[in-house]
């Protein structure tokens, strides 16, 4: 059976599908049978899906303040600033957050130009339109080069009210199912080598599951040491934030000693090339995050040799759809992904664990607890790790959390609201 959608085919193969079956049905079979042989069509028959229109975007400049000063090698923040996104559509509420910071230092966006581009470009784009499909949202946007952070959180959004209409988790709408996700930490720059061994047996102590630690130039060897002094088998990893030049990353070299699981973003944000002559050098497999823009840049990571591990976040992709297709070309090379994290409050951190239930994502992600980070979280109740290390994904339709409408307002510096 074909599903005609307007903008592009879905294949079934659930031969009891019929005219009268719910929109959530069609589209969990779309999900799951888009990637399918086509010769399926041959035998098939039309449905055309009831879409949803967008009828409302309200974008919210909210400020939070973390728990403790997190440092990278781009700096120091003592609080978390962003764009929060909720779409309406069909009488539900969806919701998205824009991982843009205040600084153009992990990508060209900022909060700044987030807003900027919803307001002007993608929200008008999108508003009073009808969508059969959450991935159609790119669509609208084609003319739009880059901006993926603020595409993606309007996407994000309406694929949570998608969910949301339809009555069931993100993670089905997905293509995939609940599941406990395992939690990582990533530990900021420390003040020095004995607090790091401090922070890291409180992590430890509090059951993630991996550490990560951010290193730069001068911050490298002298901190893996120190962690694997104390904890020798702890599965470790390092992200440098594109800290090193082809010159200076000969610093990297005597990581190889240490077991690391991998050594993430060592060299430019863009470059492909010199990581993957890099790779060639050693032992301890490159994660890429910040190179990752989205499918064309994992196939030629992946093509070049520039990798081993993906670090898979949707904001810096685009949204959900080329989040799903990174993760789908990773699995087909038999490569690892995991999903990042960009100090997302519980909104994001919510939609982080949905799209973590897909199956490629093997090793535990930069997804952790509210507390580390903001008390009060945006969501109540917060984001919580299990004694075992892992957090559920939040039950019930769509990303199955909403803002604390109190906290949201205080958190709130300035808002806007767009009707169809
Ligand atoms: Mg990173």
């Amino acid at each position: 059976m074909r599903i005609d959608c307007g903008l592009r085919d879905w294949i079934i193969e659930d031969w009891a599908f019929t005219p009268h079956a719910s929109i959530g049905q069609a589209m969990r079979f779309s999900i799951n049978l888009q990637r399918r042989d086509p010769e399926i069509l041959n035998a098939a028959g039309v449905v055309r899906l009831p879409g949803m229109r967008i009828d409302e975007v309200r974008l919210f400049d909210v400020r939070l303040p973390l728990v403790r000063p997190f440092e990278t090698s781009f700096g120091r923040i003592d609080a978390r600033e962003f764009v929060l996104v909720a779409v309406d559509a069909g009488g539900a509420t969806g919701w998205g957050e824009c991982v843009a910071d205040v600084d153009p230092f992990y990508s060209e966006e900022t909060t700044t130009t987030a807003w900027y581009v919803m307001t002007n470009v993608l929200v008008p784009a999108i508003l009073g339109r009808t969508l059969a499909h959450p991935r159609d949202a790119a669509a609208t946007w084609a003319r739009v080069r880059g901006h993926r952070m603020a595409k993606a959180a309007i996407e994000m959004a309406i694929w949570d009210v998608r969910a949301r209409l339809d009555g069931r988790p993100l993670c089905e709408l997905l293509g995939a199912a609940a599941r406990p996700i395992p939690a990582g930490v990533s530990i900021g720059i420390q003040p020095s080598l004995a607090a790091l061994v401090d922070r890291v047996g409180a992590e430890l102590a509090d059951g993630y599951r991996r550490i990560k630690i951010k290193i730069k130039p001068g911050w490298d060897r002298a901190p893996v040491e120190a962690i694997r002094a104390k904890f020798d088998r702890v599965p470790l990893m390092v992200d440098a934030n594109a800290a090193y030049t082809v010159a200076s990353a000969g610093a990297l070299a005597p990581l190889d000693a240490f077991d690391l699981m991998m050594i993430e973003q060592p060299l430019d944000y863009d470059d492909l090339v010199d990581h993957a002559r890099l790779q060639a050098s050693l032992r301890t497999p490159i994660c890429l995050d910040e190179s990752i823009t989205g499918p064309k840049a994992a196939t030629d990571a992946i093509g070049l040799g520039a990798c081993r591990i993906i670090n898979i976040k949707p904001g810096r992709m685009g949204g959900f759809g080329p989040s799903i297709a990174v993760h789908d070309i990773a699995r087909a090379h038999g490569m690892p992904v995991w999903h990042g994290g960009m100090l997302e409050s519980g909104i994001g951190r919510a939609h982080n664990l949905h799209l973590s239930t897909l199956p490629g994502f093997t090793l535990p992600g930069d997804v952790a607890a509210s507390r580390r980070y903001f008390v009060p979280d945006l969501i109540d109740p917060p984001i919580e790790v299990r004694k075992d290390g892992c957090i559920d994904v939040p039950p019930g339709p769509g990303i199955g959390v909403v803002p604390v409408e109190a906290r949201l307002a205080a958190a709130t510096q300035h808002s806007e609201r767009f009707s169809a």
